[in-house]
């Protein structure tokens, strides 16, 4: 029996080579993706009909001994084979041999992630947030991998027991209130793990927000399912991160995963890295920004290239990310600029990088100059009563009342005459003729 047609030609053709009785509802299958996971150069040739020069397929090769080769079919299905040398997929998922150069200021933990670990799992590096490494595996090795150093090296799922020993430090760090899960990608855990950990962290309650940074929807659109919605929707506020570099990444299955996601109620943002070759160009970035609010992704930050080792080829000047967002700001909706930030190496945390708007000042004036390089002056006020602050908010003429406001609510008679009440009667409190029966649970006691 023919297998049903999948989504592209090509995509079709890709699936019959990799067994010729794969159906749709293989191809559709995460687990079979990961299965049929491409994890040498020779299968990656054979499964695309392409072929590298001996001395190409050599040095790949010693490339992915250093550094391992792992992309789904699903990824590898949107390199266009015509070109697939320029392609941004294959770019991004296909060694080159550029890796294996180590340059001069390379580290292999240029973050220092490993530093500021106070425990299993866990980086602290802001006061108030920590990421929650829960899984050191991933559907696709991306070449540009920051963590390059861990990849492929130990494919493991922490067990409970390490993961518990995150969640204690969580526990007893009060000032933690968002907690950040990461990985690897969080989304290789089964269902009924990531449910666990999610209602661990859920139970603490000092944590507000939890976040997901997860690239399932570009590389294995297919593990965003029905179930795993409904069991993350158990766990609001939920915020969910992923990461789309190109505006090729975005097809039917990628966008129906975010579909998915934003009708299930999480916002949804999106992290790219500048990669040379792959999106260092103004035009590209804005497609890809209008492509992602399209899809109710909101584009959260765009990173300069880490400086870890094998990275060299892709990094790109500070200058070509501040060449972008010139190009963006003013230029396009506001929701669709990302900050651009350098991530400190050594550990400082993410620096966000603009263009200048402010040309000058004085004492009375500012000088600014807008997107199109009209260049306006902004009158300071004439007095300005600055409040001193020495942090004794008690005493402060600002109203620093920070819990909610109280809502306006119904009392009385008012409550039967409103419409957006449920009460359909008041009853006086000790009435005996309701305390000889359940309470009704449309009436309030006056
Ligand atoms: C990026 C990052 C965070 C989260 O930073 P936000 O700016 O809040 O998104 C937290 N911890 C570490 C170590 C990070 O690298």
């Amino acid at each position: 029996m023919s297998p049903s047609p999948i989504y592209s030609e090509q995509q079709q053709e890709l699936a019959e080579q990799i067994d010729e009785n794969t159906t749709l509802g293989n191809w559709k299958d995460w687990k079979w993706q990961l299965q049929h996971s491409i994890r040498d150069i020779a299968t990656f040739e054979k499964l695309l009909d392409v072929e590298f020069t001996p001395e190409e397929r050599k040095s790949l090769e010693e490339t992915v001994d250093k550094f391992p080769l792992s992309v789904t079919p699903y990824y590898l299905s949107l390199i266009d084979r015509e070109d697939f040398r320029n392609d941004p997929v294959f770019k991004q998922s296909i060694p080159c041999p550029s890796e294996l150069i180590i340059g001069e200021h390379d580290m292999a933990d240029p973050l220092h992630e490993d530093a500021d670990s106070p425990a299993p799992g866990i980086t602290h590096r802001y006061p108030d947030r920590v990421l929650f490494h829960i899984s050191n595996v991933c559907s696709m090795y991306c070449r540009h991998c920051t963590r390059k150093r861990k990849v492929g090296d130990q494919d493991f799922i922490p067990n409970k027991e390490t993961i518990e020993a995150g969640l204690e430090y969580i526990r007893n760090t009060p000032q933690v209130r968002d907690v950040l899960l990461s990985g690897g990608d969080p989304l290789m855990l089964s269902d009924d793990y990531l449910d666990w950990i999610l209602t661990e962290v859920g139970k603490i309650k000092h944590v507000e927000v939890i976040r997901i940074g997860t690239r399932m929807p570009v590389v294995l659109p297919y593990r965003i399912t029905h179930d795993l919605v409904q069991m993350l929707k158990k766990h609001q506020p939920l915020w969910i991160n992923t990461h789309f570099n190109h505006p090729r990444e975005i097809t039917t299955s990628s966008r129906s995963a975010l579909q998915m996601l934003a009708d299930g109620g999480f916002p949804l943002g999106n992290q790219t890295v500048l990669l040379a070759g792959v999106n260092d160009c103004p035009r590209i970035i804005k497609t890809l920004v209008h492509k992602l609010v399209q899809n109710r992704v909101r584009p959260y930050y765009i990173y300069q290239c880490d400086l870890s080792e094998g990275l060299t080829h892709f990094r790109t000047p500070v200058s070509k990310g501040i060449e972008i967002i010139e190009s963006l700001i003013g230029h396009t909706s506001g929701f669709s600029v990302p900050t651009y930030v350098v991530d400190a190496p050594g550990g400082g945390g993410k620096i966000p990088v603009m263009p200048n708007y402010l040309i000058s000042w004085s004492t009375h004036k500012v000088i600014l100059r807008n997107y199109e390089g009209v260049i306006t002056s902004y009158q300071e006020p004439d007095s300005y009563e600055p409040i001193f602050c020495d942090r004794k908010c008690d005493n402060c003429q600002l109203t620093l009342k920070l819990d909610d406001a109280d809502e306006y609510q119904s009392i009385g008679i008012e409550k039967l005459l409103s419409y957006d009440d449920k009460a359909i009667s008041l009853v006086p409190s000790g009435n005996e003729r309701y305390n000889r029966r359940d309470e009704a649970p449309d009436s309030v006691h006056a």
